[in-house]
């Protein structure tokens, strides 16, 4: 038998390490009993009520912490779990109701009350609870940022494609990705990346290890692959990342066809130019021929026709013979300078519509790429709505083209150059453009013979670019000169017919 004593000794020391047990947790702790009186209450459950220990014993604490719910409504004691657990005898877990502080605030809790058994009959319940005011703000936050990120993904205009870095596996894609390359949605995931982009063998996988060695990389020599195996010409810059369950490769690639067509229709253009502008020296060629050779022909007609009549009078049958077959030839050269004349000015026309305005300005950026345009003062003051032309596009380029070259060899010493090109149109229809340079300008007798065949002033120079330009534009019924420009400097002006509606359903 225990000597009562060191019963009541032993009792002693078990409260006190209980209290101490009861301090030390940061966890709030009470116990009621059947009634929902409250039996103890530890230290941390008075700090975070706001209450004292004696405050917080020998009363109904549903009534005193736990009274409303987080709207404010009234919290009922027969409905309290906290109670319940000490008449059911079951453990009750609550994690989305409110406490209340005696200043009259509350703060989110998360509580297991536990019936308490004392020799098989139910005397009570403990209840432990926790604030959870950070947590839920954590949680909250948390989401948040999940959600942002997930708006970044899915609002990105580029494809983004989440790859395991071990695996080279699909973890994730956008819409975007989804869209571009004709997948159902998230039908891409678990897949291995290399059904995503067509590339040469190696190249995928070593684009990923400098990926992975260096942080981040870009290049623009893959290409996606849609579902049904086209290869789209994409952009795509990739860097690592940190994945809950492992290393990420993230990866962005964005549609690029559109710059790549442009740069083809750039190219193409450019080549059509080159084309143009070697016809062009052949018809340069061809019109200093006709214009030089015609006169000495026709005086090789005039004499020979001479001779021959002189001869007829005195000479025999075949100086005549001779005389008639020396006049079919010239005649016949005459006939082929002509040829070549027209080939120049009409050549292998294949006119189709275009606007005016969208014909000049693709001219004037490949003779004016960007920087250079500004450091000549181009500014262009187009109409809107212009009717059509109908017009063989890269000979009209090529007008403009040797214009604006011409313009900007004039300022080449001009302080402050400037270059107005401007379209416009007539009340009768025609449309006209003018390059208004703030160069030296021309003389009144310049303005009448710039366009003369072989007249230049420059040392280099044929003087062969304007008659072109004016044959051209002729050739287009159109009509082409030059003027003084009354702010200094010279203007270019040309015409072209423009086309009406009922025109072009004739055309
Ligand atoms: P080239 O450039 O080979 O001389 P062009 O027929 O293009 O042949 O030009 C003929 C001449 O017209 C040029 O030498 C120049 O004297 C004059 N000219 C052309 N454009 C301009 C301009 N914008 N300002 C002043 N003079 C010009």
């Amino acid at each position: 038998m225990n000597d009562p004593g060191t019963t009541q000794l032993d009792a002693l020391e078990f409260r006190r390490q209980r209290d101490l047990i009861l301090a030390a947790t940061g966890d709030g702790i009470y116990g009621v009993d059947t009634a929902g009186i409250s039996q103890f209450a530890n230290p941390a459950a008075a700090r975070m009520s706001g209450h004292t220990i004696g405050e917080m014993i020998g009363v109904n604490l549903h009534d005193l912490i736990h009274h409303s719910r987080a709207d404010g409504s009234h919290y009922h004691g027969h409905d309290c779990p906290i109670h319940a657990a000490a008449k059911d005898g079951k453990i009750h877990r609550v994690s989305d109701e409110v406490f209340w502080r005696k200043d009259g605030s509350c703060f989110p809790v998360e509580y297991v009350s536990t019936p308490i058994w004392d020799e098989g009959e139910l005397v009570g319940a403990v209840v432990s609870f926790r604030d959870i005011t950070e947590r839920r703000k954590a949680d909250r936050e948390l989401r948040e940022s999940e959600a942002r990120y997930r708006a970044m993904f899915e609002d990105s205009s580029a494809a983004v494609i989440l790859v395991c870095a071990d695996t080279r596996r699909i973890k994730d894609t956008n819409k975007q990705t989804d869209q571009l390359l004709d997948y159902e949605d998230g039908g891409l995931a678990g897949l291995p990346a290399d059904v995503l982009f067509v590339s040469l063998p190696g190249d995928l996988a070593r684009f990923f290890d400098k990926v992975v060695k260096e942080g981040g990389a870009e290049t623009e020599a893959l290409r996606c692959r849609t579902k049904d195996g086209a290869a789209i010409p994409v952009r795509v810059s990739a860097s690592t990342l940190q994945l809950n369950d492992g290393p990420g490769i993230l990866v962005l690639a964005s549609d690029i066809r559109r710059r790549t067509q442009a740069e083809e229709h750039a190219r193409q253009l450019q080549s059509e130019l080159h084309h143009v502008s070697r016809l062009s020296a052949m018809g340069e060629m061809a019109t200093a021929m006709a214009h030089e050779l015609n006169q000495p022909l026709s005086a090789v007609m005039n004499y020979v026709q001479a001779a021959r009549r002189l001869m007829g009078e005195s000479s025999g049958e075949k100086a005549l013979e001779y005389m008639d077959k020396a006049i079919s030839q010239a005649s016949r050269a005459a006939d082929i300078i002509r040829g070549l004349r027209s080939f120049v000015t009409k050549g292998d026309a294949q006119c189709a519509f275009g606007d005016i305005n969208e014909i000049v300005s693709e001219a004037l950026a490949l003779t004016l790429p960007g920087a250079e345009a500004a450091m000549i003062g181009l500014r262009t003051e187009f109409m809107d709505e212009l009717p059509p032309v109908l017009v063989e596009k890269v000979k009209i380029q090529q007008v403009v083209v040797n214009l604006v070259r011409n313009a900007v060899e004039a300022m080449g010493q001009t302080p402050q150059p400037g270059l107005i090109v401007r379209t416009t149109a007539s009340e009768d229809g025609e449309i006209e453009v003018q390059f208004c340079d703030r160069g030296p300008g021309l003389t009144d007798e310049q303005v009448e013979r710039a366009f003369q065949s072989f007249v230049t002033t420059k040392q280099q120079g044929m003087g062969l670019g304007l008659s072109i330009c004016r044959s051209i534009i002729e050739a287009h019924q159109g009509k082409m000169w030059a003027s003084h420009n009354p702010e200094g400097g010279a203007i270019f002006h040309f015409t072209l017919p423009s086309i009406c509606e009922e025109d072009r359903i004739d055309a």
